[in-house]
């Protein structure tokens, strides 16, 4: 890649009180828009939020060396790393929700992530699934996120199996603190958008922020206006996956059985943070049809729509109620949660 982020400024265009970039960032063009912002006001603010996106992807990323994979060679030589905030925040709330997704979500398992292939940007990747003595030979070790022991700044793992790979995790975490970074030079009307996966705060002026829901295999189930600080996430099997000539294998695992999540193509879900709705979806997508309603249960989340392979759209009555459907859609309502407001 030749520039690790590449900021496009749009500014003075269609409506003038809105402003807006886009960023490439984590393999997907993040987009921003502010609305009732001054240009000079938006310029600052998109060149701080450029600075604190390419600090991520330093930090973050799974596999291109940098301070993760330094950690990863410290956690498989039972040394102490030293960790950032914004590492520290991903791996304890990754510790809660490994433990209450009941082991679906679980950033350890980068190991069996490149074992498959998934560390690279150029999908779809070809050729057949790794056996299963090399998938065990991993799975057995168990490797978790609450292997992991942190003591202010400095992590280290009791089990060299642990090998962090944010990628069910880091778009949500990053549209937080996009968010947070707005919120705190006083932009309180904003949407950031990572490839369909969102959260916004206040309005564009006097309608709500208006967002469409992937469809997998393309096109949209159908339109959400979003609420100030709510975000919207979409996991699904359909975009990133390896293929040999027998089937297609999807990029989300299930950290239980080492083989990749079957029968949902694509779980929507809303919350009031990024890292919470990201890190659900890709649980829900493991989850699969039968066990979807009681992970999301307790996850504590309930505005959930999940698709399965036949384009069936299951959906929780509190996700029913928000959305505006396409044409031709096939629901089907899921009322076994205890729902709430
Ligand atoms: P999308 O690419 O559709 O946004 P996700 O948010 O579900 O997908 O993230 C998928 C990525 O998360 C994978 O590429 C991999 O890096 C990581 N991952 C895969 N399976 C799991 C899992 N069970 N738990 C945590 N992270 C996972
Ligand atoms: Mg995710």
């Amino acid at each position: 890649m030749l520039a690790v982020v590449l900021l496009i400024l749009l500014s003075g265009c269609a409506r003038e009180e809105e402003q807006s970039a886009e960023f490439f960032v984590f393999g997907t063009i993040v987009e921003v828009k502010l609305w009732g912002v001054s240009e000079p006001d938006a310029s600052q603010a998109f060149s701080q939020l450029q600075q604190m996106f390419q600090s991520m992807h330093r930090d973050w990323h799974a596999w291109e060396p940098g301070r993760l994979s330094d950690i990863n060679s410290a956690f498989a030589q039972g040394q102490s790393a030293t960790a950032d905030y914004s590492i520290i925040e991903m791996v304890k709330r990754s510790q809660e929700i490994e433990e209450k997704s009941g082991g679906r979500f679980n950033p350890a398992i980068g190991g069996l992530i490149r074992l498959w292939g998934f560390h690279t940007s150029d999908y779809p990747i070809e050729g057949p699934a790794p056996s299963q003595a090399q998938i065990s030979a991993i799975l057995d070790l168990r490797p978790s996120s609450r292997d992991i022991l942190i003591d202010g700044m400095e992590m280290r793992s009791n089990n060299p199996a642990v090998q962090l790979d944010f990628g069910g995790i880091a778009k949500g975490y990053a549209v937080d603190l996009s968010i947070q970074l707005l919120q705190d030079i006083g932009i309180n009307n904003a949407i950031v958008n990572a490839g369909g996966d969102l959260r916004a705060i206040g309005s564009h002026g006097e309608r709500p922020w208006r967002v469409a829901i992937r469809q997998p295999g393309g096109g949209s189930i159908g339109n959400i206006e979003v609420r100030t600080d709510e975000a919207i996430f979409t996991s699904g099997n359909y975009e990133r996956f390896r293929q040999d000539s027998a089937q297609r294998y999807a990029h989300i695992l299930d950290p239980l059985s080492g083989w990749p999540a079957k029968d949902i193509a694509s779980v929507t879900v809303i919350s009031g943070e990024g890292l919470l709705a990201d890190a659900a979806a890709t649980a829900l997508v493991v989850a699969g049809l039968d066990d979807w309603p009681a992970v999301a249960k307790a996850l504590n989340l309930y505005k959930i729509a999940v698709v399965d392979e036949s384009g069936t759209v299951y959906l929780t009555s509190l996700m029913e109620q928000r959305i505006e459907f396409s044409k031709g859609i096939k629901r089907i309502l899921v009322d076994t949660l205890d729902e709430r407001q």
